[in-house]
């Protein structure tokens, strides 16, 4: 019998179970992850940019989330010795309606409390040659990492200190009773006083393991790149980013430099027929099945027909794609977009059609669970994990120490 049994190994199941075994060192913990490693899905699969905390609503978990987790990740980063970059981020407009939607970003990044500088055309064209644009805002405190490498330390930290991981040990089914939670797996079954759910994609299907019927989806969107070659790999200075535009849920392909030493192009936004599909071929028929059976997925589709159509133009056609990166990057040429690994991320949709923005946490009586995690999740992985210990602790009763937790509900930022 475990105190507490953690589903997932990507950065917010690691990220909890550090923590959650250094608050309570004496407890009993298991890490169950379906993968042979850490970090395979999302984590491993994303454009390793640690933000800075420049789109969210100002007073929102997002906002607070993303600030303390740029700052927490670059301190664990330090600690661990693990290779990361304060580059800065510039968000660069290329005309007059971009130039409208930077000046409300700035009193965003005002409100919420970042360091930022506005950058005329003559500016930008000094910090980087070969970047085009009428206008931008440069934050300095955006950085990028590898979230994989953060993640096996975080990994190696929560074992170190005494907990459990067992890799290849899918979770089919959670038996919820009154006084343990059962969870059952490819390895066998393990018990524990308590659960806690950190399953990405598959977030929605281990909160249905519980018998509950959650009032969103998990739709899946691949973010596709390509990879620049070698002789670009100083054509930016920052991290290049577009204005986004308000109206659609991802901020846009932008230029990245990766920790190693190269830049990547990306990602888009294209609607994945399999959960855990990276590549365009890959294709499920039961989860296409689930999606469109899923009302709220077919109204969001319906009412984002034609960018999701444009979407999936650019993913068929080199030419629409390279076009959203030549409008401020013009010396990109067709030929230096080679194919590079894509992420698919697990995005919440609600029965009325909404791109949920926000963290959804879904609790019962002894189990949390994650259940939207969206970019900047990766950069805000150490306050999330910190929150759902609070949670954790907040739920324990003093008489026995294994209480309950909150009834069912959501919490949004
Ligand atoms: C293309 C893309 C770009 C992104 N860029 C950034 C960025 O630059 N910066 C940033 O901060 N964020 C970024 N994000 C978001 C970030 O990567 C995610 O928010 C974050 O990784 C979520 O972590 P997670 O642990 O919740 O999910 P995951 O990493 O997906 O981990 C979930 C784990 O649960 C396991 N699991 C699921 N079901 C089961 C089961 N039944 N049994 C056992 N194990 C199970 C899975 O195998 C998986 O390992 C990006 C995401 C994508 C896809």
């Amino acid at each position: 019998m475990y105190d507490f049994i953690i589903i997932g190994g990507g950065i917010l199941g690691m990220s909890t179970a550090m923590q959650l075994i250094k608050t309570y060192p004496d407890r009993r913990m298991l890490v169950v992850e379906k993968e042979s490693g850490p970090a395979q899905h999302q984590t491993g699969h994303n454009s390793g940019v640690i933000h800075a905390g420049v789109y969210y609503t100002p007073g929102s978990l997002k906002a607070r989330f993303c600030l303390e987790g740029n700052i927490a990740t670059k301190a664990f980063c330090d600690e661990h010795d693990i290779p990361y970059e304060s580059c800065g981020k510039l968000l660069v407009a290329t005309d007059a309606l971009e130039m409208q939607r930077m000046e409300a970003l700035w009193e965003r990044t005002a409100a919420n409390g970042l360091t930022r500088e506005w950058l005329d055309a003559a500016q930008l064209r000094e910090r980087e040659p070969n970047i085009q644009g009428i206008g931008a805002i440069f934050v300095p405190s955006s950085g990028i990492v590898d979230y994989a490498k953060v993640t096996a330390r975080m990994a190696v930290l929560f074992e170190q200190a005494g907990g459990e991981v067992r890799y290849q040990a899918a979770v089919t089914s959670i038996e919820e009773r009154e006084d343990a939670v059962v969870v059952t797996t490819s390895q066998g079954d393990f018990s524990a006083s308590h659960l806690v759910s950190c399953a990405g994609l598959m977030a929605d299907r281990v909160v249905r393991m519980l018998g509950i019927e959650p009032d969103f989806t998990i739709c899946p969107f691949r973010g596709e790149y390509y990879l620049l070659p070698e002789q670009h790999n100083r054509i930016v200075n920052h991290l290049i980013y577009p204005i986004p535009d308000p109206s659609m849920p991802f901020l846009g392909v932008h230029l990245t430099r990766m920790i190693d030493g190269t830049v990547t192009v990306g990602p888009n936004a294209v609607l994945a027929l399999k959960r855990e599909g990276y590549r365009k071929r890959d294709i499920s028929l039961s989860d296409m099945t689930e999606m469109l059976g899923d009302a709220g997925i077919r109204k969001m589709l319906r009412d984002n027909l034609r960018p999701g159509f444009t979407e999936m133009k650019n993913s068929l056609f080199k030419r629409g794609y390279l076009k959203n990166v030549q409008k401020y990057c013009p010396s990109i040429a067709r030929s230096d977009l080679t194919p590079y690994p894509a992420g698919v991320r697990a995005q919440a949709v609600s029965r009325e059609g909404r791109l949920i923005e926000d963290f959804v946490f879904v609790n019962t009586a002894r189990t949390i669970n994650v259940c939207n995690a969206p970019s900047p999740a990766a950069t805000s992985a150490i306050p999330i994990g910190a929150h759902i210990v609070e949670r954790v602790i907040e739920h324990l009763t003093p008489s026995t120490e294994i209480g309950s937790m909150s009834s069912t509900g959501a919490l949004s930022s």
